[in-house]
């Protein structure tokens, strides 16, 4: 079981194929979500198109900063392995006051190029990934240096298994995701109560 305040701004931490948007979708609702795929998709309609990487880092960020001053729990999906990634997400966190967790993907390289090369329409190149898993690594090895950074906890994923099997409990000021996408249009959309 692994506990996050509800008000938190997690990064997950990982390189491409190491199931962080997997992870997300399993335990975040979708708007708690911020993805620089899919802010490079909704800026060039294609998740790969690396001239939106300018904006699919500057979206997210914005996007960070509304839901942290309305406590809402956001969760980054990037790969966010430097610390130049990570630097104004934390200063966001800080000015809002926000617990910052960071769960770090160090799954075994050769997981994370085996899922790389499942997902042949968005292929990243390998050195890529070994690059990023060798980098995941040496954070999940020696955490401390992220708290230094301003996190308030690091947790190192490392076993497939066991994060397949990890479940995440809200604590404190607990926010309600909305489930699906569908809902929250069910929700918006339904008609007043005649009753
Ligand atoms: P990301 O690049 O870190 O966001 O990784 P993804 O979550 O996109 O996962 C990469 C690929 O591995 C996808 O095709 C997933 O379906 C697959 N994958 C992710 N997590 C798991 C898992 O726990 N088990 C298995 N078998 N496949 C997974
Ligand atoms: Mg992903």
């Amino acid at each position: 079981m692994l506990i996050v305040p509800g008000h938190a701004l997690i990064l997950l931490i990982g390189p491409p194929g190491s199931g962080k948007s997997t992870f997300a979708a399993r335990h975040f609702g979708p708007t708690e979500i911020l993805s620089s795929d899919a802010f490079r998709a909704m800026v060039a309609d294609d998740e790969d198109d690396q001239r939106a990487t300018p904006a699919a880092f500057d979206l997210p960020h914005r996007a960070a900063g509304h839901r942290l001053t309305r406590a809402r729990l956001t969760v980054i999906d990037a790969t966010n392995l430097r610390p130049a990634d990570r630097r104004a997400l934390l200063g966001l966190a800080r000015a809002w006051n926000r617990p910052a967790v960071a769960l770090i993907f160090a799954v075994p390289e050769a997981v994370a190029q085996e899922r790389n090369r499942g997902r042949p329409e968005r292929m990243v190149d390998a050195a890529v990934v070994a690059r990023g898993a060798s980098l995941a690594r040496a954070i999940g090895d020696r955490p401390a240096p992220l708290l230094d950074e301003g996190f308030a906890a690091v947790h190192v994923l490392r076993d497939p298994v066991a994060i397949d099997r990890l479940r995440i409990a809200r604590v404190g000021r607990a926010t309600r995701a909305i489930r699906s996408p569908s809902r929250a249009t069910r929700t918006a959309g339904s008609p007043a109560r005649t009753s």
